[in-house]
Order: structure tokens, then C-alpha cells, then sequence
């Protein structure tokens, strides 16, 4: 029920049309009671700053940021998490009420990215800590993904496989700061079967395989799949891309890109809320929603 003491969280992005972070959120609020409503905003670039000075005087309970957004955003906000800024990309914003009920909330830029694809590694810590892993593609996910997996799984060596190589060296350049020890490499994606063949986790952070080109995977050409890798694909839609099932068949371990959803929501709905979301029933509505949409 919607009413004069309904708080409100926002998403901020251009298009938002397809998110279902407002499915996710909303869900959450219900089934916890929590008098609050989630709603996505189309904001263009020129419009940003303005948003985000709305988020402070409508004293919302957070905001989540999305493409093409989440750098710019950045010196909008008063500060950020050491991850937002290692990683140079915002997704969520806290808003820091005090007791001053009129003084406007500090902006707090987090990305929670980090935290929801660590989430589903932690039951495989074992076979993947100081182990070597790949990552492919370069893109603003896999900065997420690489600085999640340097800060919290020590790997022997990380491969970051692009298609362009130049875009890789990037993120390498700016992630060295938490590459203390000098793992991180970089192969052309068309060259990086030795690299996944030798590592026990590789992951997919490029859209191939995404509904609607279904048929596509990222797996570099020539190499085996082999029971001892664990291959995590980001991709949600489908839940089981080509690239999944063809591992699975070849007796790896597999993960899809569903639990990093439901976790990176989670992160931000808890600094909102206080409250930790409520997943399984969050993860079924979305399922839900997919299958219904495919
Ligand atoms: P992005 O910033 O556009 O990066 C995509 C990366 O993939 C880039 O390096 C891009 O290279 C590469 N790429 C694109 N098409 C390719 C192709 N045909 N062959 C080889 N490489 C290709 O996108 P993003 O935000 O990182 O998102 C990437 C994927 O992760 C999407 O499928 C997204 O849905 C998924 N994702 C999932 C979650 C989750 O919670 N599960 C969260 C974030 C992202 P170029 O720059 O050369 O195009």
C-alpha cells in the first residue's frame, strides 16, 4: 500500500526498461513489509547531476546506477567505498540520513557487483584459492570480477582474455594497485585456450551466448573443458547458456549469472534497509519472470 510515509529507492540509468532490479527490490520490500517502492528512471547524461541532487532532497533510501552511468556518477557523490573506487565504477548509492530531519542524506557510492559475484565462490574457495583463473572479456564487469577475485581468492595468475587486448591492459593498468603481487596477464581472446585450459576457474563476462544469439559461446576455440575447472558464466538469460551446458557435459562444475543478480541486489538492499534480503524468494520471482519472457 502506497502512502504519505512510503519511502522511496531509485535506479538511475538510460534505457532502464529491461532492468529487473525494480522486480527484485520490489519483491524484497513486499515480503518483508517494508513500506518502500523501487522505480527505474531513464536519466539521460545531461540529466545526471540534477538526479542525483533529487536523491538528496527527496531524501530517498538509496539508488541504484546503471549504464551509462556508473563513472560518471562518481565525483557527483560525496564519497565512495575503497572498491568503488578501485574498481572506478559505482552501482549503488546509500544515502547517509543523520538525526537532522531536514539536513539533506551524504552520498555514499558502493559496488556491489564485487560482493554479488564473490558470493556464489565462497562453497569453492578451495579448489580456486591460489589457483590460476581466466576472465573473459574486459568490459565494465569483468573490473568487477577481477578486483573481486585478486582481494579475495590470492590467484597464482589471472588471465584477462579480450578480444581487444588494448582494453584489457587497461584494466590491468588500473587494477595494479591491488595487484600486489603481479599476476594479472593479458591474451587475445582468440588465444587463450592454454590459459583456460590451465586454469581451475574461468569466467565469462562477455554477452555472447546472451538471449537472443543463444547458440554463441566465448569458450576459446581448441581448448578442453576439463571436470577439474569451475566455469561461471555472468550471463543470467538464459540461466544455462551454451556455454554452461557444454561444460556441465564435460563434468565441470558450472555457475550462471543469477545468484550474482540476486547477491549484488542484496549487498545494496542491506545497506538500504538495514535488513538482509530475502533471496530465495527473490531468486524465484525472477526465475519466474525470465522463463515467463523467453
Ligand atoms: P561491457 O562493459 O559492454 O563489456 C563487455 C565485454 O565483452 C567487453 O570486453 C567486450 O569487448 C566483450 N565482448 C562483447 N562482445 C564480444 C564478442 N562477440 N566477442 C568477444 N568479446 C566480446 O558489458 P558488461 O557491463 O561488462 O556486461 C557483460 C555481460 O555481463 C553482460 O552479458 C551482462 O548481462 C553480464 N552481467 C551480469 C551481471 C550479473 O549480475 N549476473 C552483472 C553485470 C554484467 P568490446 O569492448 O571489444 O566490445
Amino acid at each position: 500500500m502506497i502512502d504519505a510515509h512510503t519511502r522511496l529507492a531509485l535506479l538511475l540509468g538510460y534505457p532502464v526498461e529491461h532492468s529487473r532490479s525494480p522486480l527484485i527490490h520490489n519483491t524484497a520490500f513486499q515480503v518483508q513489509g517494508i513500506n518502500a517502492v523501487y522505480l527505474a528512471l531513464p536519466v539521460p547524461a545531461a540529466a545526471l547531476p540534477a538526479a542525483v541532487e533529487g536523491l538528496r532532497a527527496f531524501r530517498v533510501l538509496g539508488a541504484n546506477v546503471t549504464i551509462p552511468h556508473k563513472e560518471a556518477v562518481l565525483p557527483l557523490l560525496d564519497t565512495c567505498t575503497e572498491r568503488a573506487r578501485a574498481v572506478g565504477a559505482v552501482n549503488t548509492i546509500v544515502c547517509q540520513h543523520g538525526d537532522d530531519p531536514e539536513a539533506p542524506p551524504r552520498l555514499l557510492g558502493d559496488n556491489t557487483d564485487v560482493a554479488g559475484f564473490v558470493a556464489p565462490l565462497v562453497d569453492y574457495r578451495a579448489r580456486i584459492e591460489g589457483a590460476a583463473a581466466t576472465v573473459l572479456g574486459a568490459g565494465g564487469a569483468a573490473r568487477a570480477v577481477t578486483y573481486g577475485l585478486l582481494t579475495t581468492f590470492r590467484p597464482a595468475r589471472l588471465t584477462l582474455a579480450a578480444r581487444r587486448p588494448v582494453q584489457a591492459d587497461r584494466l590491468a593498468a588500473d587494477l595494479a594497485a591491488v595487484d600486489d603481487r603481479g599476476v594479472l596477464r593479458v591474451v587475445p581472446l582468440a588465444e587463450a585456450a592454454g590459459a583456460v585450459e590451465a586454469s581451475a576457474l574461468v569466467v565469462n563476462t562477455t554477452p555472447v551466448g546472451m538471449h537472443p544469439a543463444v547458440d554463441a559461446t566465448p569458450w576459446p576455440a581448441g581448448a578442453s573443458v576439463a571436470p577439474g575447472h569451475l566455469v561461471y558464466d555472468l550471463i543470467y538469460n538464459p540461466r544455462r547458456t551454451r556455454l554452461l551446458r557444454e561444460a556441465a557435459a564435460a563434468g565441470a562444475v558450472v555457475i550462471g549469472g543469477l545468484p550474482m543478480l540476486v547477491e549484488q541486489a542484496a549487498a545494496a538492499y542491506e545497506q538500504w534497509t538495514g535488513r538482509p534480503m530475502p533471496v530465495g524468494a527473490v531468486r524465484t520471482a525472477v526465475q519466474r519472470e525470465i522463463e515467463h519472457a523467453a
